[in-house]
């Protein structure tokens, strides 16, 4: 699923391919994106517009048209950007296409129809309505401690909680806590503040780290848990087996030897 790190990439692809071009039209395969909106709408809104930036906020893209509104995408499970010229050469699995004036296309890829895309008028506005908590990349750490205190949830469930910080989910928060080896059902409150710092300093150099290699686990340094996120993989740091293990309903990946924390 895409998380910050795949969201911030989407955004710097869209940045590069996708402002400042007029929109012919937008075309909507898949109503069921759609959020308070419809095809016919959304299409007689963008028409004659361009995307003038872009903004993200945990894993949520906001691209701003001429007219001082916005389109926010979600990439649900799934979701993507693809930038091409030649209609015949279209990507699989396109929930919406806008079409520029120069020849070129955007494609919104999902082979999981579970994306949504709605349009704004304000991004503060979406944020409070989604009750979404302080971004992962830009809270410090005086902020981090103090929504975490008191919390008796376990860490890998507050990491993943989209109210309490916005952009991490099941992937990134098992690297957030194996690099911090943290077991992942440690309770929020036995953690002392120099663990907390650990965690909050391994959260930004993780999320970092996999922005600067496109959030692609290929590109991974070899010290990340990421790649191996399978039953009986090889722990990246021990001679240990990497286990799954379920918190709040997902399957999480970790190494028993390692996070003892
Ligand atoms: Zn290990």
């Amino acid at each position: 699923m895409p998380e910050l790190p795949d969201v911030e990439v989407f955004k710097r692809y869209f940045d590069a391919t996708s402002l400042h071009q007029e929109i012919n039209g937008v075309e909507t395969y898949s109503e069921r994106i759609l959020v308070r909106t419809t095809p016919d709408e959304l299409n007689q809104r963008l028409q004659g517009q361009s995307f003038s930036a872009t903004r993200r906020y945990g894993k949520y893209l906001f691209a701003e048209l001429d007219e001082e509104d916005w389109l926010v995408l979600h990439f649900g499970m799934t979701g993507g950007l693809q930038y091409f010229k030649d209609i015949a050469q279209e990507p699989e699995y396109v929930q919406m296409r806008f079409d520029f004036n120069n020849g070129y296309h955007l494609a919104y890829t999902m082979p999981r129809k579970l994306g949504e895309v709605q349009p704004i008028e304000s991004v503060g506005a979406f944020i409070e309505e989604k009750e979404l908590g302080p971004d992962a990349l830009e809270i410090d750490f005086d902020a981090f401690r103090s929504i975490l205190a008191g919390r008796r949830a376990m860490v890998k469930s507050t990491l993943m909680n989209q109210g309490i910080i916005a952009g991490i989910g099941n992937v990134y928060s098992d690297e957030v806590l194996f690099q911090t080896r943290i077991h992942p059902r440690t309770k929020i409150n036995t953690l002392d503040t120099d663990t907390l710092k650990d965690l909050f300093d391994s959260m930004k150099e993780v999320l970092h780290t996999a922005i600067e290699h496109q959030a692609d686990p290929e590109q991974f340094p070899d010290s990340y848990i990421i790649p191996r996120r399978d039953e009986g993989a090889k722990c990246p740091n021990c001679e240990g087996e990497v286990e799954r293990i379920k918190v709040s309903g997902r399957s999480g990946y970790y190494c028993p030897s390692c996070q003892t924390r």
